[in-house]
């Protein structure tokens, strides 16, 4: 369960990763993931498309819930922004099939909902 902490002792946005391409929150420029920690472009979000991300920070999850996706019915919190409480995408718990386990423990972030820092070494 290394992904979800008790956000309730969370309320200090971070801002240590001076020297690392980031995505930042689009309303507040809160770091919410370092670049490295991207799994894979090729995700859907709810309105656009998503990242899967191995980890997020300045984070917090909500209530979990059983969702159905593309791939599958999935078990997933919503995250929001510890800057400002936007909804950045959901934190994958569980997935229902087999195929899909490799999700479990990471995060899906909207991309419309990040802004790339540091971008030297993005295509895009
Ligand atoms: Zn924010």
């Amino acid at each position: 369960m290394s992904g979800i902490q008790n956000s309730d002792t969370k309320s200090q946005v971070i801002t240590t990763f001076d020297q690392h391409p980031v995505f930042s929150c689009a309303s507040c420029s809160a770091v919410i993931a370092l670049q490295d920690e991207l799994i894979s472009k090729a995700f859907s979000g709810r309105d656009g498309r998503g990242y899967l991300m191995h980890s997020a920070v300045n984070v917090k999850t909500g209530k979990k819930e059983d969702r159905p996706l593309l791939t599958g019915v999935h078990t997933v919190a919503d995250v929001y922004c510890l800057g400002c409480n936007e909804r950045m995408g959901w934190y994958y718990l569980k997935a229902s099939d087999q195929s899909q386990k490799y999700k479990e423990g990471k995060y899906l972030l909207e991309r419309e909902k990040l802004i790339k820092e540091n971008n030297w070494n993005l295509d895009e």
